[in-house]
């Protein structure tokens, strides 16, 4: 599996690059690297529960949005790299720690690593389910190596059209990409699964909604509920927070009050029952935890 590294197809991106001499896209080498692997309280509330969210943080990115509210570590920034077993270890810590699931965010281009390390982790006791955090810019046969490993997919459908992918993430063929990676994530997980209120199994589509985006995000959504009704949770969220100034100068603001209940309303009037919508002041850079090698 690890053989994927030396001429890197992982994800949309196609690099080819030899990823142990050098780096493709995602700015990442052939060494699992890590910033993060914590309890995170700031996830849907079937994903969070009462004690948290076992995240662990990869370092690097393969989309790299010009707005990312993680920029540090996009942008390959801190971090450290560790072996499967300090991995697996730092899931199992998590558990441990009372953590509802792991959480893995950034995950694509680990992928060889992140089937090997689970696997690892669940031979020594692991049994929470495996999240996987994604930006949604995969590749189906990339998603489908994950059938044994994931239970939950945690996935952002970012863009609908191609100029908004190409502007925002240099990322055109997202749609298309995103489209079928999903379609594969609902293969593997088919419909949602449920215990204590805590998601067990099944596939969360995270639509942020971006200043002066409205419409877009509302066709996105109306995609998402034609094609999969509520086999999937659509999470929509209003959390966006310009983390430095913008050259895209709509994206220098919060989303207003206004544009996020004509986005809930427009859900409600489709007759979406299984979404998440977000409470409150979401809109702060405090929600972003620190990537100070906690649990590394
Ligand atoms: S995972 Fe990284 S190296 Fe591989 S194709 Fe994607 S961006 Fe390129």
């Amino acid at each position: 599996m690890f053989d994927l590294y030396q001429s890197c197809t992982l994800c949309p991106r196609e690099c080819n690059a030899d990823r142990r001499k050098s780096v493709g896209y995602c700015g990442e080498g052939a060494a699992l690297n890590v910033t993060r692997a914590a309890l995170h309280m700031w996830e849907e509330p079937c994903i969070s529960g009462v004690n948290g969210s076992g995240t662990v943080f990869f370092r690097g990115c393969n989309l790299k949005c010009i707005y990312c509210q993680n920029y540090a570590i996009a942008h390959n920034e801190g971090g450290k790299d560790i072996s499967i077993d300090k991995f697996a270890a730092a899931c199992l810590n998590l558990q441990h720690q009372g953590a509802h699931n792991i959480n893995l965010v950034t995950p694509t281009h680990y992928i060889p690593h992140i089937i090997e390390g689970v696997k690892k982790a669940r031979s020594k006791g692991l049994t929470i389910p495996v999240v996987y955090n994604t930006s949604g810019y995969e590749k189906a046969e990339a998603v489908a190596l994950l059938k044994d490993t994931v239970d939950i997919f945690l996935t952002d459908f970012k863009y609908i059209k191609a100029e908004t992918a190409l502007k925002y993430s240099n990322a055109e063929n997202y749609v298309e990409f995103a489209k079928d990676a999903l379609r594969e994530m609902v293969r593997i997980a088919p419909s949602p699964v449920f215990e204590d209120a805590l998601m067990k199994k099944g596939v969360i589509v995270r639509v942020l909604l971006l200043p002066n985006h409205l419409i877009e995000t509302k066709m996105i959504v109306k995609y998402l509920y034609e094609t999969y009704k509520d086999n999937i949770y659509i999470s929509l969220m209003n959390q966006y927070t310009p983390i430095k100034k913008h050259k895209a100068e709509n994206l220098n603001r919060t989303v207003t009050d206004y544009e996020y209940k004509s986005l809930i309303d427009y859900a409600a009037h489709l007759g979406i029952k299984n979404a998440f919508i977000q409470e409150g002041e979401t809109a702060k850079e405090s929600f972003i935890p620190p990537f100070d090698l906690t649990g590394i």
